[in-house]
């Protein structure tokens, strides 16, 4: 069989060529990286969970109406998407202060926002993804007003519906990023939710316990990230609980078995 072709490497994931015109295989890798990829490392399993996670969110984002990439799920480390021309934009929505928000503003982590905080960022990792305004993205021409309307308007949708979806299984959506892609039809484009959503993008914090579920465990040298992951892949109902106790009765029975 011919090698699949590359389209694509970033961080975390690689793009291959799909099966069909106009769609691409998203493969989840194990990498992590932070500070502008100058921590490296790699969290064995993470690819996993975070290909499961986004495809839940994705498909459930899809039935409230968010148009998204996301087709379906292949395989444990792979999705197939629709191919979109990717928008340079990070779109980061806050609704408790952390992160760069706390640094550059000495608002104390943990700070609850008076009102949801919609950032955009630059994509560019020479420069290190600079905080950019409305003003930026249309004098340079990154999008049009109209899309940024779009894109502006679904950031909320999807950080309504999350909230909820989190606050359901004890965890606080303190912030997260988005990224957005144009797909054309014709002459005409439109926008849909591209990239992923898992706990690399996303702060996630037990709710009782404040405990970090998310990507800062990495981050911040916490340890037990992948624990972390599979604590919000859990929660989520994506490991069906008693999962263990099926494997290990498996093993049992092999053993009776003398196999
Ligand atoms: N984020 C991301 N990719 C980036 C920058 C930020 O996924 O390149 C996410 C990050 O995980 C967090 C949110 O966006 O959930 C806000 O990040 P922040 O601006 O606080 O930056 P950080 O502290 O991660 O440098």
């Amino acid at each position: 069989m011919a090698r699949r072709r590359q389209i694509y490497e970033g961080k975390a994931k690689i793009l291959y060529e799909g099966p069909e015109p106009g769609t691409l295989i998203q493969y989840f890798k194990d990498d992590a990286t932070a500070f502008n990829a100058q921590k490296k490392g790699t969290i064995s399993g993470k690819g996993v969970l975070n290909n499961r996670i986004s495809e839940h969110i994705f498909t459930l984002l899809g039935h409230i109406g968010v148009p998204t990439h996301f087709i379906r799920r292949l395989n444990m480390r792979e999705q197939l998407i629709r191919q979109v021309e990717i928008v340079p934009i990070e779109v980061v929505v806050r609704n408790v202060a952390a992160g760069s928000l706390s640094k550059r503003l000495g608002i104390e982590e943990g700070t609850q926002l008076p009102r949801t905080i919609v950032e955009y960022y630059y994509k560019d990792d020479a420069l290190g993804d600079p905080l950019i305004s409305e003003e930026h993205i249309a004098c340079f021409g990154w999008a049009s007003q109209e899309e940024m309307h779009d894109i502006a308007d679904m950031a909320i949708r999807v950080n309504d519906f999350m909230s909820g979806l989190f606050a359901g299984i004890g965890i606080r959506l303190v912030d997260f990023k988005l990224e957005f892609g144009r797909i054309w039809e014709n002459d005409f484009s439109r926008i849909i939710l591209a990239d992923e959503i898992s706990p690399d993008g996303c702060r996630l914090w037990d709710r009782e316990s404040g405990e970090k579920l998310d990507k800062d465990r990495f981050r911040r040298d916490l340890g037990g990230e992948v624990e972390a992951y599979q604590e919000v892949a859990r929660r989520l109902g994506l490991l069906p609980e008693g999962i263990d106790n099926a494997v290990l009765d498996l093993e049992k029975h092999r053993k009776r078995r003398g196999k």
